[in-house]
Parts: structure tokens; sequence; C-alpha cells
């Protein structure tokens, strides 16, 4: 887009330019419309820029804040002292030659300062301490306030270029105008052969810069306000002054959009297992608090399971501990496959321990749901390292607040927690709801008997 953008203009500047001293049509309002448009692009592309250089610290975003906040100020001085557009001579007590010698500033200053943030490009690559990059700043404003006070307060001082007739041809011929001309190829040349062209930013600027060549070619070939190559020309410099604008507001737009994928990714993984990938101990922390207080207020039964793989320190000796966390894969895939509703999720609760937390769930859904969770496992089918052989297993302890609410969701936890060491005392791979503990203490082991294969 950048190349078709630079060559769209170069042609067209070849196509006008023998038809540059043609008088065109005096349209008044061309003027202020012309130089509103560059103060507000060049201002705003001063502003995206020192936002730039606010949050990366490059000296070369303060020294472009200051090439473009140049021409902005620049811009605003030359619509001040037009003859014709607010007062017939033009405000700020402008002479004749003060529009003219304005534009000689404005259009050397601009691409001088592009190339001295080449400079800065080189001297500070990095970060530069922000008091320079202030200072950088302020000197260009304070530089186009000066030359435009000079044009103003001391144009008796400055070479003569408008005639009587409002001709400026003398300019052309001058040496001020070959110094603008000049500063502008060898900006773009210095542009080019430095960066490389290698960011878009560099070959945006680069559009930009071809831009500004072009405008003070077609300005100095014309001769003449309201020529046909003196249009021609301020069109030059309202694309060149909104090209860097356009890549700039483009590529924030790009930047929000990156970081709002980047944000979702984030907090997507910060709630992740590793290991496991289901979720982690603090997501869990979080969210059980959470379901737990919803169900309470709501007065809907709520269970939850905690899981322990059997003899699993046994499995690492026997098999390590690659075998090991392979092995603490499978099962986190069988238990979050067997959950089906859209509340249940399963967390790694720590080493070989998951909890599944099941809201809105009645104590007998809740066995089931813990039963086809055992099963499941023993259902993978993973070679157990224990002394009896068969597949590895889990004990599991479930605790509801139903018909009985403990006083908290940490107390139904340790509810859950008992009743899981109870699993594991009874003999492991069984399912062992906290409703049930006093039962088994008296002997009846209804709910051990419940689980397959014990
Ligand atoms: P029990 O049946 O009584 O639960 O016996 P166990 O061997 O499973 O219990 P213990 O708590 O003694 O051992 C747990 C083992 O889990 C110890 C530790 O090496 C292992 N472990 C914990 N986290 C990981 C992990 O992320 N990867 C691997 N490979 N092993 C882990
Ligand atoms: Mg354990
Ligand atoms: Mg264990």
């Amino acid at each position: 887009m950048a190349a078709f953008a630079a060559l769209l203009a170069v042609v067209a500047a070849v196509l006008v330019r023998p038809y540059a001293k043609e008088p065109g049509p005096v349209i008044p309002p061309f003027l202020p419309v012309f130089a509103t448009w560059v103060t507000l692009t060049e201002g705003l592309t001063a502003l995206l820029l020192w936002t730039q250089y606010a949050v990366s610290g490059r000296l070369l975003f303060a020294a472009l804040t200051g090439a473009y906040a140049f021409t902005s100020v620049t811009a605003a001085f030359q619509l001040l002292v037009f003859p014709g557009v607010f007062s017939p001579t033009g405000l700020l007590s402008a002479g004749p030659q003060t529009a003219v010698w304005i534009w000689v500033f404005w259009h050397g200053g601009f691409p001088a300062f592009v190339t001295a943030s080449l400079l800065a490009r080189a001297v500070s690559p990095s970060l530069g301490s922000r008091a320079k990059g202030r200072l950088t700043a302020l000197a260009a404003v304070l530089l186009a306030v000066g030359f435009c006070t000079l044009a103003t307060a001391g144009q008796s001082y400055l070479p003569t270029f408008v005639a009587k007739s409002g001709s400026y041809m003398q300019l052309s011929s001058s040496p001020a105008g070959l110094i603008v001309e000049a500063v502008c190829v060898a900006a773009l040349g210095l542009h080019v052969s430095t960066t490389r062209l290698r960011s878009l930013m560099d070959l945006w600027l680069a559009v930009a810069l071809v831009g500004a060549l072009i405008d003070a070619t077609l300005t100095l070939s014309a001769g003449a306000r309201y020529s046909v190559g003196w249009y021609a020309a301020r069109v030059a410099s309202m694309a060149s002054s909104s090209s860097m604008l356009g890549m700039l507001i483009y590529e924030t737009t790009g930047l929000y959009r990156q970081l709002s994928d980047t944000h979702r990714k984030l907090v997507e993984t910060s709630a992740r297992d590793g290991l496991t990938g289901v979720f982690n101990r603090a997501y869990f922390d979080d969210r059980f608090a959470r379901d737990y207080a919803f169900s309470e207020a709501s007065e809907q039964p709520f269970c939850v399971l905690l899981i322990d793989v059997d003899h699993f320190k046994q499995y690492n000796d026997t098999f390590g501990h690659l075998a090991g966390d392979d092995c603490l894969r499978q099962v986190a895939g069988a238990l979050s496959k067997t959950l089906r509703r859209q509340s249940d999720f399963v967390a790694r609760y720590g080493g070989e321990e998951f909890v599944v937390v099941l809201p809105a769930c009645e104590p007998a859904a809740g066995l089931r749901v813990a039963e086809s969770l055992r099963a499941a496992v023993v259902g993978l089918g993973v070679q157990s390292a224990s002394p009896s052989g068969g597949s590895v297993t889990v004990s599991i302890g479930i605790a509801c607040t139903f018909p009985h609410s403990p006083e908290s969701a940490p107390a139904l936890l340790g509810l859950a927690d008992a009743a899981l060491y109870r699993a594991k005392a009874r003999g492991r791979n069984l399912v062992v709801s906290a409703a049930d503990i006093g039962n088994l203490d008296a002997g009846n082991h209804a709910s051990a008997r419940r689980s397959i294969g014990h």
C-alpha cells in the first residue's frame, strides 16, 4: 500500500508538472481547509508519536514528535498570516513575505527534523532519559514559534520573494528555494538508505517524505498562488500529512486487538494447571467459594468431591516421574470427560489430588457422578504399580450440603477430605460419602460396598 501510494503521488506529480504554472480558479476557502487539515493531522500524529515515546522511551519517537509538532505549529501560523483568510493582509501584523517564508521554514524544517530523528536512532537506539525526550519535542515547538516570529516580526530582515503581482517566482531560483528542495531530497535519500524501510513506520515516513518532496517541487515550479501546481502541491501536502496518521491509527487499532487477544489467553492460561490442563488451585479456590455462596443463597443442594490417586508414590517409584506425569494427565482427562453439566468442573487440588464441584446436585446424583468418575479412571486401564496389580485407581470422598449443610465452604471440603481418608482406610478404589461416615463407624459399610470391586 505504501509503495502504491508513493507511486501514485509521483505519477500524479509528473503529470501535473508541465501545467504547474497554469493559473487556476481562486477558491478562497481552499487554503483555510488545507491549513486546518494539516494542523490537525500533524498535531494528532505528534500526539500519537508522543504516546509511543511515553511507552517505549525511545528518543526516535520524541524526535519524530518534534518533526510533526513543528509542522503542526507552522501550518497553524500560516493559516493565521495568510492574506485573505482572517484579514486581507493576514493576522499577527503579517507582511506580504510572511506566508511564503513560513512555507520555507515549514518545508525545510520537517525533512530536517526527520533526518535528525535518524540521528536520535543512532545516538540513543534504546532508552533515552525522559528529560531528553521532552527537551527534543519542546525544542521543535520553540523553533517553530521562533521561525514564525522571524517571518512576522522580523520580516524586514528577510529577502523578498513575493512580487507586487503576487508571484513568488523569485523563491524558485533563490538559495532558500534550492535549500528546501535539497533538504527534501537528502532527507528522503538518507531515510531510505539508513532505515532500509524495515518497519511499517519507516515505510510510511518515506511516503510522507515523498509527499513533502512533491509538495516542495510543485510549489517551487508553480511560482504563483492559486495555480495548478500550487493546488496540486497543497493536495500532496494533505496526503503526506495524513499518511503517517493513517498508519498510526491502523497500528494502534491492531495493537488493541492483539492486546485483548493476549489478555484473553492470559486469563485462560492463568486459570489452568500447566501439567494436566484442568483448572488450577487458584481458580478452584475462587470459584468454589462463589458457587457455594450462590447455592446457599438459592437453597440448592451442592456437592464437592476430593479425588486422590491410589498408591501414586509407588507408581512414580516404579515407572518414573515422567510416566507419573502422563498418568496424572490421563486421570485428569478421564475426570473432565466424565462431567456432563456446564456448571460442573474439575480442578487439580495439589499433587495427585483433584477436586470436583457439582453445583445444584442432589447427594444421590452426586454419588452417581462420583461412582462414574471412579469407574472412568479404572476404565483408562493404566497399569498400576500397587501390590495387587490391576489398573490405576482413585479414591473419592464426597460431601453435600443436603440434607444438613456445614457452616462454610471450607467446612464442606473438610467433610469431603474426611470421607476420602475413610475411603483410603477402607482399601482404596472407593467412593465414600461424608454422610455415611457415621454409618461406617458403626460397621455399616453400605457406601463402601457400593463401589465395584469392593
Ligand atoms: P495413597 O494411595 O495413600 O494416596 O498413596 P500415594 O502414594 O498416592 O500417596 P502419597 O501422598 O504418599 O504420594 C503422592 C505422590 O504423588 C508423591 C509425589 O511424588 C507424587 N506427585 C505429586 N505431584 C506429582 C506430579 O506433578 N507429578 C508426578 N509424577 N508425581 C507427583
Ligand atoms: Mg495425596
Ligand atoms: Mg495418593
